[in-house]
C-alpha cells in the first residue's frame, strides 16, 4: 500500500509543506484500526463570515450564516489571544428589539442560520437573560432558522434557560490549563468551572459542541490534552478544534504560530479520545503554511470536516480514499451538518473529485520536475 508520504506528495499544493514522517506514520497506522460511523467521511465546509475562495472550493452566499454579538464590539474580559476582535466583524444587536430586527433583515437577505455571541463579563459569562424571549420569539417565527449560541460559562439555571430558548446548539470553549485561565483569560475560575459548565449544558438536551483552542497559551499547547479529557468525560454531540490566531494578541503580550506538528499530534490524541463523535477542524487557524500543514494532519489524522480548507485538502482526502462532501455552511453551523439537523443522514454535497482536481491542475502552472514533500524528522 502507498506510504500516505507519497500520496500527499502527488497533491500539488503540498509541494514544500514539511510533514512530519513518525507523525503521517502514526496517523495511518491508527486510522486503520478506527471504527465507527463516522470513519472515513470528511465534509469541507465553506464559511461565510470570512472573505473565502480556494482554487477548489468557492464560498456560499455572504448572508447564509451570519454572527451577531449581543454587545457589540464590547467585551470586559480581553483576553490575550483576542482583545475583542474576534467581537468587531460581527452584526451587533445589543438589545432584544435590535435582535427581532437584525435576525428579520437577515432571513430577508437569505439567512439559514446564526452564530449567536458576545463579549463576557469578569466572570466568562455572556449576560443573555433579556434576550432569551426574544431567541424563543425567533424560534416560534422561523423554525428552520438555526440559532447556534456561544454560552461561554454556564450554571445549570442558566443552561435550563438556554434549552428552554430554543436554541438549537450550544457552543463553549473548553480550557484546561489554570496558567491559560488566569494569565491570558484574566480569570478567577478554574478548570473544574468549565467542566462543570460542559457538564450542565450536556445534562440539557441540547446540541452541546466545545470547541478546543489549540495554542492558547501564547501559541503553546498547555492545557489542550486536559481539555480533551474533560470533553471526553461528558460526550458532547461533537468537538471542533481551532488554532489560535496569532494575529488577534496585542503587541506587548505576542503568541507565537502554534507549532504545526505539535497540533497535528494534537488531532492524532483527540481522534483517539473520540472516536465515535465527528470531530472538525474549525475555521480560525494560522494562514499560510501552517494552515495547509494543520489541514493535511487534519485530513489525515481522520477529522470529519474542515471549515475553509487549504488549497489540496479535497484532492489529499480523495487519494486517501476518504467520502468527501461539501456543505456550503459557517463552520460554527458545521456542526449543522454533522450534528444539528440531521442523525444518521447523509449530509453535505457529494463532489466529483476528479473534476475538482482537473480544474485545480488547469488552473496551475505546470511543475517543472516531480516534487517532494520535505520531511521534518523529529529529534
Ligand atoms: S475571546 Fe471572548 S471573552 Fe475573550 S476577549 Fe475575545 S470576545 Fe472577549
Amino acid at each position: 500500500m502507498t506510504a500516505w508520504l507519497d500520496i500527499a506528495c502527488a497533491v500539488e499544493p503540498l509541494d514544500d509543506i514539511a510533514l512530519d514522517a513518525e507523525l503521517v506514520a502514526a496517523m495511518r497506522r491508527r486510522y486503520r484500526a478506527l471504527r465507527g460511523g463516522h470513519v472515513g467521511r470528511i465534509n469541507f465546509y465553506t464559511p461565510t463570515f470570512k472573505a473565502y475562495a480556494t482554487s477548489e472550493l468557492t464560498g456560499c452566499g455572504k448572508s447564509a450564516w451570519p454572527a451577531v454579538s449581543i454587545t457589540g464590539g464590547d467585551c470586559q474580559l480581553q483576553c490575550d489571544h483576542c482583545k475583542a476582535k474576534i467581537l468587531e466583524p460581527m452584526i451587533p444587536a445589543r438589545t432584544p428589539d435590535e435582535l427581532w430586527r437584525v435576525v428579520n433583515g437577515e432571513i430577508e437577505r437569505g439567512a439559514r442560520g446564526m452564530l449567536l455571541s458576545g463579549g463576557s463579563n469578569l466572570r466568562d459569562e455572556i449576560e443573555y437573560d433579556a434576550f432569551y424571549p426574544t431567541i424563543h420569539r425567533i424560534k416560534r417565527a422561523f423554525p428552520a432558522f438555526k440559532i447556534a449560541l456561544h454560552t461561554a460559562l454556564v450554571d445549570r439555571d442558566i443552561a435550563l434557560r438556554m434549552e428552554d430558548s430554543g436554541i438549537d446548539a450550544a457552543m463553549m470553549d473548553v480550557i484546561g490549563s489554570q496558567d491559560t485561565i488566569s494569565r491570558v483569560y484574566h480569570l478567577r475560575r478554574n478548570a473544574a468551572d468549565f467542566e462543570r459548565s460542559l457538564e450542565c449544558l450536556t445534562a440539557t438536551a441540547l446540541k452541546v459542541v466545545p470547541h478546543i483552542v489549540i495554542g492558547l497559551h501564547y501559541g503553546k499547547l498547555l492545557g489542550e490534552w486536559n481539555a480533551l479529557e474533560i470533553v471526553r468525560r461528558h460526550r458532547p454531540a461533537a468537538l471542533v478544534l481551532v488554532a489560535v490566531m496569532p494575529f488577534y494578541a496585542p503587541a506587548g503580550r505576542p503568541f507565537a504560530t502554534p507549532d504545526p506538528h505539535q497540533v497535528g499530534q494534537f488531532f492524532l490524541d483527540a481522534r483517539a479520545a473520540l472516536p465515535d463523535i465527528p470531530l472538525l477542524l474549525g475555521c480560525a487557524r494560522p494562514a499560510g503554511a501552517a494552515k495547509t500543514q494543520i489541514d493535511a494532519y487534519a485530513v489525515m489524522a481522520g477529522l470529519n470536516g474542515i471549515a475553509h480548507p487549504a488549497d489540496g485538502m479535497v484532492e489529499l482526502a480523495a487519494r486517501l480514499g476518504r467520502e468527501v462532501r461539501v456543505t456550503p455552511a459557517c463552520c460554527s453551523i458545521a456542526l449543522g451538518d454533522e450534528v444539528l439537523a440531521l442523525e444518521g443522514a447523509q449530509s453535505g454535497i457529494s463532489i466529483d473529485v476528479q473534476q475538482v482536481i482537473a480544474r485545480e491542475r488547469s488552473q496551475r502552472r505546470p511543475r517543472a520536475a516531480l516534487s517532494r514533500i520535505p520531511v521534518v524528522v523529529r529529534a
